[in-house]
């Protein structure tokens, strides 16, 4: 039997939908802000893409564009401002920064109640810590991918353990009772390793390099990758033809994962709004900040 075809398109469509109506029902609109530095094209593109879907569901974009050659003292200024004002309630700083700045530093500066990526130790230690906070958006994409998947007691293999995919999907996986396997490049056997999985993320940067033969039939596979090849074609690091044949359900590349990062800044951006107002009325306690009890 064929695989479903997971449609991350429509997830992320309908997320965004969902989003915008809870900002519309707010009464005030929150506000992004991106912080660019350098022009890389990807990196000019992805915000783009960011600041239209943000404006797309009500919220507020404030792109800070930034020399190259800004200095280091000037982009930690730049994230205190962010900080400071009470109008921005998420702030990303889009990455990679150019090599002579110190991409720890500025992440650690950033507001953790403001951190829409999630890369900030508060919120990474909160989230490994199974405790509520803001979470990196493309692992919150994966896990909404699997919505009517049954993990509880699953054995989910998640290939790939970057602080920015693989450890926080193995997180929030073992946060939804599954048993996490979390394989790298040194792993044993991996082939093995991914055969017993009934859930496999596939989040390494190598095209295809999962087979068909290396999946149990019937698992469910997310594929984080996105390799462009020589040839200009997109491909994940799923070998998709193979892997659906059999496969229970799959995400494609490009339309699975992809377009649920940006769902989830979205919705990121709106949970840090509404959690950092509320604090800051005092009527809760602070869940996603460090700063003040
Ligand atoms: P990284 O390069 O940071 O991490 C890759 C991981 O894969 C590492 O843990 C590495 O192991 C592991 N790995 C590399 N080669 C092998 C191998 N032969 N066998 C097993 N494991 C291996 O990548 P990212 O996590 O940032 O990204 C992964 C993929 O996801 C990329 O294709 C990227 O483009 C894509 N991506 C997609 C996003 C989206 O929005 N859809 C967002 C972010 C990323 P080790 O730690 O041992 O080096």
């Amino acid at each position: 039997m064929a695989a479903r075809i997971i449609d991350g398109k429509a997830v992320a469509a309908a997320l965004r939908a969902d989003v915008a109506a809870r900002v519309a029902g707010l009464g005030y609109r929150p506000g992004l802000a991106v912080v660019l530095v350098g022009d890389d094209a990807a990196s000019a593109v992805y915000v783009r893409n960011k600041d239209r879907a943000a404006s797309g569901v009500g919220i507020v974009t404030r792109t800070i564009r930034l020399p190259a050659v800004t200095a280091q003292a000037e982009l930690l200024a730049t994230v205190r401002t962010l900080n400071d004002d009470p109008a921005i309630d998420g702030i990303l700083v889009q990455l990679p920064l150019p090599a002579h700045l110190d991409q720890r530093a500025v992440i650690d500066l950033i507001d953790p109640a403001k951190d829409v990526d999630g890369l900030h130790p508060i919120n990474v230690g909160r989230l490994h810590g199974g405790l509520p906070g803001l979470a990196p958006c493309t692992p919150r994409g994966v896990v909404k991918l699997l919505d009517g998947v049954s993990l509880r007691g699953a054995r989910a293999v998640v290939v790939g353990r970057s602080a920015l995919v693989g450890r926080p999907v193995a997180a929030m996986l073992t946060a939804l009772d599954a048993t996490v396997t979390l394989a790298h490049s040194r792993t044993r056997e991996l082939e093995g390793e991914c055969r017993r999985a009934d859930v496999l993320i596939a989040a390494v940067g190598r095209p295809e390099m999962i087979r068909g033969e290396w999946l149990a039939h019937g698992a469910v596979v997310i594929d984080v990758g996105i390799n462009r090849l020589a040839d200009g074609r997109l491909v994940g690091d799923v070998a998709y033809a193979e892997c659906a044949a059999v496969a229970a359900a799959i995400t494609p590349v490009p339309g699975g994962v992809g377009p649920m990062t940006i769902a989830c800044l979205l919705e990121n951006t709106l949970d840090a709004a509404i959690a950092r107002r509320a604090c800051d009325q005092k009527s809760v306690q602070r869940p996603f900040c460090s700063q003040s009890p």
